[in-house]
């Protein structure tokens, strides 16, 4: 439920109503939505009595949220979520691009390719450590080495980092090493990971499931919430549909019924959705068009070497061009690139 103060509500009043929902067994969210005092409470809703909190002197209403997911739902906040890394904004009117390789390989290529993507216009830098690979027998990342390799980077090239966390027992080590920490689609309901993941001080990208739906989608997202972290970034990376043309099908639609439902910033990977490098420039535009709040693109510096994804990278030219007519779909849309 969003419990929201009067204008006038005293400090006393506040922990008052703080106290009763605490004995109540209630969990409190500050939500920064409007100038009035607003709390998001969770916990359970038979022990949770919204007219006992009403009648607290300086409570202006007491009001249920009726999605599945509370935190993250608009009638929570309605106004859009920027998660700031650094001097990079995540969610606000500037669109945001990720973009590096599929996994850490070198220092070289991460340094080089690192610093030739920020010239482009990327503003985050991606690359795993610790990969989901489908098969057992396929590049499994650098591990730690990877992360190390990924942090001085970003000290080099002063360019914020993103990296996987696949399991609870690697995520203090991506956690020390990253700006952001992902959380991959075949874990988007890894219950555990996602709890870890709550009580980490690290913004976390959190990627939709390959057959989930929205409503699954964001109640993932709401673990990570009610533990106390609020910096979540949805990640659109396509669904497993019936066509063979494609890797996955980029879901487009769920990109403006996301925004409509949640408050938090959505970007979109047409790499992983797509697999397929010819698509990765319309189906960026089109994502953009939707209203997506940035991408999350794997470059490669030469793609038919790469230890992972190779198929769906695109070189740095490619990028480039990318970068060149996202500018044109930025500007139609009122956003900034
Ligand atoms: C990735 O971004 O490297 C990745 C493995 O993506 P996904 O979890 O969406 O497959
Ligand atoms: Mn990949």
């Amino acid at each position: 439920m969003l419990v929201v103060m009067n204008d006038s509500a005293t400090k006393r009043e506040i922990n008052r109503v703080s106290k009763l929902i605490k004995e109540m067994g209630g969990r409190i969210h500050p939500i920064s939505d409007e100038t009035a005092v607003s709390m998001g409470i969770t916990g359970d809703e038979s022990t949770l009595k919204a007219d006992e909190i009403s009648r607290m002197p300086g409570v202006r209403n007491v009001n249920d949220i009726l999605k599945p997911y509370k935190l993250g739902s608009r009638e929570m906040k309605s106004k859009d979520t920027v998660v700031k890394v650094g001097k990079v904004n995540i969610g606000g009117k500037r669109l945001t691009i990720i973009a590096g390789s599929c996994a850490v390989e070198t220092v070289e290529g991460t340094n080089e390719g690192g610093r030739l993507l920020q010239m482009l216009g990327a503003d985050l830098l991606r690359g795993g450590a610790f990969k989901p690979r489908t098969s057992p027998y396929s590049f499994q990342g650098l591990g730690e080495r990877g992360l190390e390799i990924l942090a001085d980077a970003r000290e080099l090239i002063n360019i914020p980092v993103v990296s996987e966390a696949v399991d609870t027992e690697s995520f203090d080590i991506v956690e020390k090493y990253v700006d952001i920490i992902q959380i991959g689609a075949r874990n988007m309901q890894n219950f555990s990971l996602l709890k870890r993941a709550g009580k980490s001080y690290r913004p976390i990208l959190l990627k939709r499931g390959i057959s989930a739906t929205i409503s699954e989608f964001l109640l993932a997202a709401e673990y990570i919430m009610a533990g106390g972290n609020y910096n979540v970034i949805l990640c659109e990376r396509g669904i497993r549909t019936f066509n063979d043309y494609t890797r996955f099908t980029l879901d487009i639609s769920s990109i403006p019924e996301l925004k409509k439902l949640t408050h938090l910033p959505v970007i979109v990977d047409p790499s992983h959705a797509s697999g397929r490098r010819d698509l990765i420039i319309p189906l960026s535009k089109a994502s953009i068009a939707a209203g997506a709040d940035g991408l999350m693109i794997e470059v490669h510096p030469d793609p038919e070497k790469a230890l992972s994804d190779g198929y769906q990278s695109i070189t740095f030219e490619h990028f480039s061009e990318l970068m060149k007519e996202l500018r044109i779909i930025a500007k139609a849309v009122g956003r900034i690139l």
